[in-house]
């Protein structure tokens, strides 16, 4: 079958709500999609029946309100479209608009950071209308799932999914604001759009399951570098193993069979490592779909005996894993407003528009890193191959050539163009260049009609960086129209404010290599926040200034906004406290009677041979063995720091604190215990060694 007749098969779309609902149903949901106020009872019930009988007619035997807890994954819970049995015994199939529309549950389970006592456990999921429901084929069943928001008793958002509808709200109420002062009156409504490209790790799932550190944290807390990483740069767009290209065409049937369209896959740099995009869609579509797809390369993965790492740094000294969030806003009649057309020196709306974001960006820099705060980017952000924990914009060298003439003169008399490219093959036709290059090391650059925010964690949901980015490019948008909407000649006050943005604001624009020394440097000298752990991005979130913004648009309370930090001290201290635990596992049940055993077959090697050939040299093995028992020695001591440090954390209450700990005391004392046994990889015979190793990892599937 080609692509285009099953992509969708397992979605509830507008097409098959058309076919299957009366024509006023039909309108009634998509009024309501568009405007809210929500549907009728007698509207959702038979839209519910419509559902079941569509996702009955895919195999579908169960319904979930599916949703984004504060897990930062998705949750599900299975209910049979079955009714009580009759007294003859009999069922029937059924889903109810009730049902459809609102789903109540213990959220007890769930992370709440303190705005639910458990006591008061009742939860509620409510259908998202503006995310259509799919089925998912898995081996416990086809299940039919219903995209919910979930929220306390008192409406607080326990999900990354409501705060993030309110923002693209906020978002659209201002931008639409904006683009009326250029005279737009067709438009309705702004969207956001996304595309996440997300970057994975592959590895066999047998050298997968020796390893208790990837089984319980996804990451390796051992390991020595294998003699060849990427240096030779012989991974980066290479050939596709075979293995590895089974999973992935598998995996795309799968994602298009759901309506994700994934269009683009390579090999990243890391041996291993791979990517995938989709193409763009609506923010909140997307975050869905990079959920999902999240969960359907581990699912399908596993159906090749393989196993998708999605940490963003499963493998010390080779690249970790991101997430590019590539973010745009376009009206409803389709004009991407981060177009900067051909002469984008003239384009008054477009520079407006720029100016604005640069000014969110630098204003609030601190929530875009804590957005994309997680223990595993911890790894990851910083390392030489990954953005720094510095915000800064790259524009490229058109953008920046108008933004430097406006802080000069005030306005861009001209722009530089895109220009011919000079191959040297005179058989090649003429080949444009764009008028801005790249800049891989950015973590905010603007790639033609697009910001690409690369700090995002590859495990991470995409969820609250949108809700960050919608929100603070909301308040410049509503600044900006605040005074405009006021002005007499807006074409004349509009370039004021322009250069007014972007003289205060330019500091963050930077074009230099963001992986170097010097930019750290540079950036303390431009004031630029540097939040390099997630520890010292959090207290961002609950600033008086986060809680102005989040509270005007009305997008997080004080409350929401508390409970997030809290939940977030919490998860890195939980994430640590398991690492830690894994490596004191790992180094006494398997490393060290490993290399206690080596020591012994060396020292039995010393004393055999020296009977057999006294006048033999052993000094080999006495120096090996030697060295041997000084690292074990290291190992064990190190072992008994970090073990006490993991008792001592017992004590500790205020989950501030205790994230605090974990990254000042426990995360030392980890790195501590690596060490010596990293080394003692290399020394102890390879038959010996209890675990896979990177090389096998990353190079054997
Ligand atoms: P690159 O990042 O290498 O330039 P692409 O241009 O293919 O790669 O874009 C990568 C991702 O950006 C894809 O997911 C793509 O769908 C998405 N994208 C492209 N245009 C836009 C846009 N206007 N808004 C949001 N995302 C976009
Ligand atoms: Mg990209």
């Amino acid at each position: 079958m080609i692509v285009s007749e099953y992509f969708g098969l397992n979605v509830f779309n507008k097409a098959q709500m058309q076919a299957r609902l009366p024509k006023e149903i039909y309108d009634q949901v998509i009024y309501a999609e568009k405007n809210g106020g929500g549907i009728s009872n007698e509207c959702a019930d038979i839209v519910a029946k419509a559902m079941m009988d569509w996702a009955m007619e895919r195999g579908a035997t169960h319904y979930t309100h599916w949703f984004l807890p504060l897990t930062g994954i998705t949750a599900e819970k299975h209910d049979a479209f079955i009714s009580a049995p009759d007294l003859m015994g009999k069922t029937i199939e059924k889903l109810t608009g009730k049902q459809l529309i609102r789903g109540e549950s213990d959220a007890s389970s769930f992370p709440s950071g303190g705005l639910r006592a458990t006591h008061y456990a009742r939860g509620y999921t409510a259908w998202d209308m503006t995310s259509p429901a799919f089925v998912k084929e898995m081996s416990c069943g086809t299940i039919l799932c219903i995209p919910t928001l979930f929220f306390s008793y008192h409406g607080e958002a326990l999900d990354n999914k409501t705060p993030l509808l309110r923002s693209m709200d906020a978002l659209s109420q201002q931008a639409l604001r904006i683009v009326r002062l250029f005279g737009d009156r067709d438009a309705k409504k702004i969207i956001p759009s996304v595309g996440a490209e997300q970057e994975y790790f592959i590895v066999d799932r047998e050298k997968y399951l020796k390893r208790r550190d990837l089984i319980y944290t996804g990451r390796t807390l051992f390991g020595a570098p294998a003699p060849k990483g990427q240096e030779l740069e012989d991974q980066y767009f290479g050939v596709i193993r075979e293995r590895v290209g089974r999973f992935m065409a598998d995996l795309n049937t799968e994602l298009w069979r759901m309506g994700i369209a994934a269009t683009t896959q390579h090999n990243e740099v890391a041996p291993g490592q791979h990517e995938l995009a989709p193409i763009h869609c609506t923010c909140n579509v997307a975050v869905d779909h990079n959920q999902l797809t999240m969960e359907t390369m581990k699912r399908v993965a596993g159906k090749h005996d393989l196993v998708c790492l999605l940490h963003e740094k499963p493998f010390e000294g080779v690249n970790g894993s991101g997430k590019h969030n590539n973010w745009s806003i376009s009206t409803d009649t389709g004009k991407n407003l981060l177009n900067p057309g051909e002469t984008p020196n003239n384009n008054l709306q477009f520079l407006l528009v720029l100016s604005c974001i640069i000014k969110a960006v630098d204003c609030h820099a601190d929530l875009l890193r804590v957005s994309s705060a997680c223990a595993g980017n911890d790894q990851r952000l910083g390392a030489d191959e990954a953005p720094p924990a510095i915000i800064s914009i790259f524009l490229g060298k058109q953008l920046e050539d108008v933004v430097q003439q406006i802080v000069l003169n005030g306005t861009a008399a001209d722009c530089l163009t895109d220009g011919q490219l000079d191959t040297g093959v005179s058989t090649l036709p003429v080949i444009k260049r764009d008028a801005a290059d790249r800049n891989r090391t950015s973590p905010f650059a603007f790639t033609g009609n697009k910001f690409e925010f690369r700090m995002v964690g590859s495990s991470d949901c995409i969820a609250n960086s949108n809700t960050v980015l919608n929100t603070i490019v909301a308040e410049a948008f509503c600044e900006a129209a605040d005074v405009l909407e006021k002005s007499c000649n807006v074409a004349t006050e509009t370039k004021k404010l322009i250069a007014e943005n972007l003289r205060d604001h330019s500091r963050v624009i930077f074009s230099g290599n963001g992986y170097s020394a010097q930019w750290i440097e540079e950036a303390a000298q431009r004031g630029l926040p540097n939040l390099s752990s997630m520890v010292s991005s959090i207290p961002s979130l609950t600033t008086e200034k986060s809680v102005r913004l989040f509270g005007q648009f009305g997008v997080y309370t004080k409350a929401e906004l508390e409970s997030r930090s809290e939940i977030l001290y919490e998860t890195y201290a939980k994430v640590k406290c398991i690492e830690a635990k894994t490596m004191l596992h790992m180094a006494s049940k398997h490393y060290i009677p490993s290399v206690v055993r080596y020591s012994t077959r060396l020292a039995d090697s010393v004393c055999k041979v020296r009977s057999a050939c006294p006048e033999a040299d052993i000094t080999v093995q006495q120096e090996l063995l030697k060295k041997t028992c000084a690292l074990l020695r290291r190992a064990n001591d190190a072992l008994a720091v970090l073990e006490k440090s993991v008792e001592n954390s017992n004590g500790v209450e205020c989950l501030r604190e205790m994230a605090n700990y974990c990254h000042d005391v426990i995360a030392p004392a980890m790195r501590a215990l690596r060490q010596p046994i990293d080394q003692l990889e290399l020394i102890v015979d390879k038959d010996i060694w209890p675990v896979p190793t990177y090389g096998d990892l990353m190079f054997e599937v």
